[in-house]
């Protein structure tokens, strides 16, 4: 099965772009995966090709009309009902790597495209889109998240990778930061690499990582450290936990 990606965008020709080399490039050449484009703009009801009109209430910027957005959505998903439809929005559920790689295991993903203001809230409430962010950031399209997204999956797909690198030791994937990685030359501008690296012992290596990665995301990123050792003590009592549940 080839994981088909189908982007809404009012700028096709930003696609593949930078999928269209390296790595994903390659994989779509080889057909591991397949991409279409839908233009916006195609789906406006009126003779200018209207998609966008101004804020109700007032302020600056345009609109993506719901009306217009709603036309391209249904087409994409009669074209492929079993892909889910995400929005790239700053305003989503920030993405994950747990999310990515849920979609890299499906049939494929429709992703829409916003500009300007962004959308006319109620497309989410018409439709079953969901609202994804890529960051607290903000981009001025949706397109640079949604080649993020696609990048994302597409790494994951099956042969494109290779053996060497599976994914699963990578950064977030055990709800860690990647231990730091090094190479030749053994010393560089009077650095050199740590020695463990160089011992040979596996098992100290491997213990070595395990609390780089562990103390780097403590110190990096404490909202990952919190979550992953909430988890480790929550499998670590949760027998415990149980019996003290059924007994309320
Ligand atoms: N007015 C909006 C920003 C619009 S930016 C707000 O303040 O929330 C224009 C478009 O860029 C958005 O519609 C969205 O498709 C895309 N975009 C911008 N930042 C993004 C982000 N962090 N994640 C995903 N998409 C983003």
């Amino acid at each position: 099965m080839t994981f088909a990606a189908t982007i809404l965008t009012l700028y096709p020709e930003m696609f593949p772009g930078p999928l269209g080399v390296s790595l994903a490039g390659r994989a779509l050449d080889e057909g591991k995966w397949s991409l279409g484009t839908v233009q916006i703009r195609d789906f406006a009801a009126d003779r200018h090709r209207t998609v966008d009109d101004t804020p109700a209430g007032g302020g600056a910027g345009m609109v993506l009309k719901a009306d217009v957005l709603a036309a391209a959505i249904d087409h994409a998903r009669a074209a492929q009902p079993d892909a889910p439809v995400l929005a790239m929005t700053p305003r989503g559920k920030p993405i994950s790597q747990a999310r990515i790689r849920e979609l890299a295991a499906g049939p494929g993903v429709t992703i829409l495209c916003g500009r300007f203001e962004g959308f006319d809230e109620r497309i989410f409430e018409g439709r079953d889109v969901e609202e994804v962010s890529v960051g607290d950031i903000v981009l001025s399209g949706g397109e640079p998240a949604a080649l993020m997204i696609l990048d994302a999956c597409i790494r994951l797909l099956p042969g494109v990778m290779g053996a060497a690198s599976s994914g699963t030791e990578e950064s977030f994937e055990e709800g860690l930061l990647e231990y730091p990685h090094y190479t030749r030359p053994q010393e560089w501008e009077g650095r050199t690499i740590p020695e463990v690296l160089r011992s040979g012992d596996h098992a100290k290596i491997a213990a070595w990582r395990k609390a780089m990665s562990e103390d780097h995301t403590r110190l990096r990123r404490p909202d990952l450290w919190e979550r992953h050792s909430g988890v480790r003590d929550r499998s670590a009592s949760g027998a415990r936990q149980e019996n003290e549940d059924q007994g309320q």
